[in-house]
C-alpha cells in the first residue's frame, strides 16, 4: 500500500431501506483496494434540505485510511452509489437518493478540479455533516479555513 492517507466521507440517505444503505456503504468502503475503515459515527436523523417534500435523511460520517487517489477515490465512491441503486439521470439536484457519498477532506489537500473539490465545499455550513464528522474528527484541522471539525460545528450552530 503507497502512504496511507486519511480521507472523510460523509454518508446520506433519505430513500428506501436507509439503514442499509449506510451500512452497505460501510462495508463497501471497508472493502476498498488499499482501504481501511478507521472510525465510523453514529447514524443521526435530519430534516432533507432540498426542493419539494422530502423524506428525513439518515446521515453518518467514516474515516479511512487509503492509498487510492483523490479521483480514484471519488470514482469508487461514485460507483458504491450506482450499487446502491443511485440514479443520477433525470434526478434534480439535491433530490431523494438511496445513498450520497462526499469525499469531505483527504488529508490536508486542497483540490479544485472540476468534478471535484475538496475540502467538500458545504462542509463547514451543514450540520448534518458537521455533527457526524465532529464524532470522529472534532480536533482535525480544515486545511482552508484552519479551523477544527469542532469549532466550525459550534459556529454552525450558532
Ligand atoms: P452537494 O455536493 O451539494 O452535497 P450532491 O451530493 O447532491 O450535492 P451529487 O449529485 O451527488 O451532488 O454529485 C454531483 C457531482 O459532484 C459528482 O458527480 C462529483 O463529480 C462532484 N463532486 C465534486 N466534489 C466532490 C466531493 N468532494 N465529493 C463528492 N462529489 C464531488
Ligand atoms: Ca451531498
Ligand atoms: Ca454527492
Amino acid at each position: 500500500m503507497r502512504v496511507a492517507i486519511r480521507a472523510y466521507i460523509a454518508l446520506g440517505s433519505n430513500l428506501g431501506d436507509r439503514l442499509g444503505f449506510l451500512h452497505g456503504a460501510f462495508d463497501a468502503l471497508a472493502g476498498l483496494r488499499e482501504t481501511v475503515l478507521v472510525d465510523r459515527s453514529e447514524v443521526i436523523e435530519t430534516e432533507a434540505v432540498g426542493p419539494g417534500v422530502q423524506g428525513r435523511y439518515l446521515n453518518a460520517a467514516a474515516v479511512i485510511e487509503t492509498g487510492l487517489e483523490p479521483r480514484a477515490l471519488l470514482d469508487s465512491l461514485l460507483a458504491i452509489e450506482a450499487r446502491a441503486g443511485r440514479e443520477r439521470a433525470n434526478q434534480a439536484r439535491w433530490g431523494p437518493r438511496t445513498l450520497d457519498l462526499d469525499l469531505l477532506l483527504y488529508g490536508d489537500r486542497v483540490i479544485a478540479e472540476p468534478g471535484l473539490t475538496v475540502p467538500h465545499p458545504f462542509l463547514h455550513e451543514r450540520r448534518f455533516v458537521l455533527e457526524p464528522l465532529a464524532m470522529i474528527a472534532r480536533d482535525v484541522v480544515h486545511p482552508v479555513l484552519g479551523r477544527t471539525i469542532g469549532e466550525l460545528l459550534e459556529e454552525a450552530r450558532a
